[in-house]
């Protein structure tokens, strides 16, 4: 009888073993299946967070640039070096930025590891380093992203006249266009260009726009020089190997060594179609007129590209700048 009862134990302790281990199995099961899902959404969230940073990044680099280049717009005093200043700037931000993210668990930071030119003049290029991280996932991610000057929700203005301008009466803003009064005039006067007269009352673009007329030769290839008034008009910048990047227009250069970006300022129109074609004056290019680091501003022979009743409009131009632009050589 006891022996039987001892059997009948042993038996239903065999019988009852897998389904305790099924059930360990399945608990175990369970739980690495909450796990598995807390580790999945964290990851969604983590690179949720990445993405919103490297969508953001270019604008809020964007508005950097433009604030600095404000502060020199309004001061005329340049930077004295303006990718750390932008990029000291970038970091306050992206600090602010990144903190809020903290109240949800979530560490982000992004570092700022550079701001230099691009390849492409319309462009800043900026480097970076982002990190997100929760719980036991930790991402890393190394961004090379443009800012661009030219698109966006709101223009960027040029800050190299409002430096050579400064101490000489000012440039003014007047609606798109940069307006010298007579400042332009004095300045080249101090540094004893010959015919600055040309420049008294002259305007130039405000914001930096990128010129659609492609080959630039496109400017002089019709009679009434049609595209060249249009370009004008519009306040375009063009490529080029001599002008300013921007850069170190915020820094009150003139012309630099990396490839930059030109454009044209036009004298104020006149009332008789004075300018006799021996005539010269400083050639209308922005990094002609503001190279004041030698016997850069050289002068260039007038063309008149648009008239109305009374009013002449022309500007002066050198003849490699006329080939660059497909006007006739004189
Ligand atoms: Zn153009
Ligand atoms: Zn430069």
């Amino acid at each position: 009888m006891n022996n039987k009862g001892y059997v009948m134990s042993l038996a239903s302790f065999f019988l009852i073993l897998p389904a305790f281990l099924l059930l360990m199995v399945l608990v175990d099961l369970s739980t690495n299946e909450a796990q598995t899902q807390e580790a999945t959404l964290n990851s969604h969230e983590v690179l949720g967070v990445a993405t919103d940073l490297e969508t953001n990044l270019p604008f809020i680099g964007r508005e950097v640039i433009r604030d600095k280049s404000l502060e020199v717009v309004n001061s005329g005093i340049p930077l004295s070096n303006s990718r750390k200043e932008v990029k000291e700037e970038f970091q306050n931000r992206m600090d602010k930025y990144c903190s809020k993210y903290a109240d949800k668990g979530v560490f982000v930071e992004c570092i700022i590891l550079k701001v230099d030119n691009s390849y492409d003049p319309f462009c800043v290029e900026v480097k970076s380093k982002i990190t997100v991280e929760k719980g036991t996932l930790k991402h890393n991610v190394n961004l090379t992203q443009n800012i661009s000057l030219t698109n966006g929700s709101f223009p960027i203005y040029d800050p190299l006249p409002f430096v050579k301008c400064r101490g000489h009466g000012g440039a003014t803003i007047n609606e798109e266009r940069i307006s010298y009064g007579s400042s332009l005039a004095n300045y080249l006067q101090s540094r004893g260009i010959k015919n600055y007269e040309a420049y008294e009352n002259a305007t130039s673009p405000l914001s930096i726009k990128k010129c659609p007329y492609d080959p630039y030769i496109l400017h002089g290839n019709t009679n009434e020089l049609v595209n060249l008034k249009n370009c004008i008009d519009n306040g375009f910048y063009h490529e080029s190997n001599d002008g300013a990047c921007f850069l170190c227009r915020m820094e009150g250069k003139g012309i630099c060594s990396h490839y930059g970006m030109e454009t044209f300022i036009i004298p104020a129109p006149t009332i008789s179609p004075c300018m006799n074609n021996s005539s010269t004056a400083p050639s209308s290019v922005d990094h002609v007129i503001f190279n004041d680091t030698g016997h850069g501003t050289y002068s260039g022979h007038p063309i008149l590209y648009f008239s109305s009743e009374n009013h002449y409009f022309s500007l002066y131009l050198d003849n490699s700048h006329r080939q660059k632009y497909g006007v006739p050589i004189f």
